[in-house]
């Protein structure tokens, strides 16, 4: 695996590390030939500066490097485990994990935002009409489409197949409704604009909004009785929670 390393970092630290290397070395030589007197302290003090400096900077600068490169392949290792690879989305797991701590993290008495369950419609057909090699791009798309119809503090991933999920931070029902419903028109726009002889491309998409008490669990649940909803009411469509209890 091939990893740029940025020099000017690693120059930056290997110069601070040097520095106290020979800060270290320095004292001790002072401390040691103190009782000889200033001359002798002076001179020792120049030798160590020069063989700390020849014999350490090729290993320190070398070190630095290393480590430049693990971090490195650290934030990456963590990026391809948190990424869902055919969308770039974040994966089921690392999605959840960040809605959960949105939850925990809101005040008492605040709605933290919505959670959308969006689901691509009648994807068995489509693939099996166009095959699985274009319902693999159809899914790249509806996650382009999906994380440029979000602001960067909302949170979108892909929750397996053909679904994903939504996290609108701080908005209420109407604003959640609104944006899902431009995504739902941009994904059926989308449709056409590919180009492809008689593809018809929608999602139907089930909307709850955060009330304080109330689970990650119970909010999916809420979104996920509003996407059955909005698919039995014939597809391409938003339903929203409250809007369903208006209704029952
Ligand atoms: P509905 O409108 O009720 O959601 O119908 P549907 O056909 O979309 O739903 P169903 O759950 O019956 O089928 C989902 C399909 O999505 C079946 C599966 O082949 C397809 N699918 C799931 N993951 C992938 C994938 O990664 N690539 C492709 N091409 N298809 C996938
Ligand atoms: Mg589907
Ligand atoms: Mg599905």
């Amino acid at each position: 695996m091939q990893l740029a390393v940025d020099w000017k970092i690693v120059a930056r630290r290997s110069v601070s590390y040097l520095a106290m290397v020979l800060a270290l070395a320095e004292l001790l030589v002072g401390l040691y030939y103190a009782s000889q007197g200033a001359g002798r302290v002076y001179s020792g003090m120049i030798q160590t500066a020069v063989v700390t400096l020849i014999v350490g900077t090729p290993f320190v600068v070398h070190m630095m490097a290393q480590n430049e490169r693990l971090t490195m392949l650290m934030q990456r290792l963590k990026k391809i485990s948190s990424t869902d690879d055919m969308t770039g989305l974040l994966n089921r797991k690392q999605f959840l994990k960040e809605v959960t701590g949105r939850l925990a993290t809101k005040q008492l008495g605040k709605s933290a935002g919505a959670f959308l369950f969006l689901d691509a419609d009648h994807f068995k057909t489509l693939n099996d009409t166009y095959g699985h090699a274009l319902g693999d791009r159809i899914i790249a798309f509806l996650g382009d489409r999906i994380r440029s119809s979000v602001r960067s503090e909302d949170l979108a991933g892909r929750l397996g197949g053909e679904e994903f999920g939504v996290f609108l931070s701080a908005v209420d029902s109407e604003r959640a409704r609104v944006i899902a419903d431009r995504l739902r028109l941009k994904v059926q726009a989308a449709g056409l604009e590919l180009g492809i002889e008689g593809l018809r491309l929608s999602v139907s998409v089930g909307i709850a909004v955060h009330r304080p008490g109330i689970t990650l669990q119970q909010l999916m649940s809420e979104a996920d009785q509003c996407l059955y909803a909005a698919k039995d009411a014939g597809r391409n469509r938003v339903i929203v929670s409250d809007a369903l209890q208006a209704v029952a």
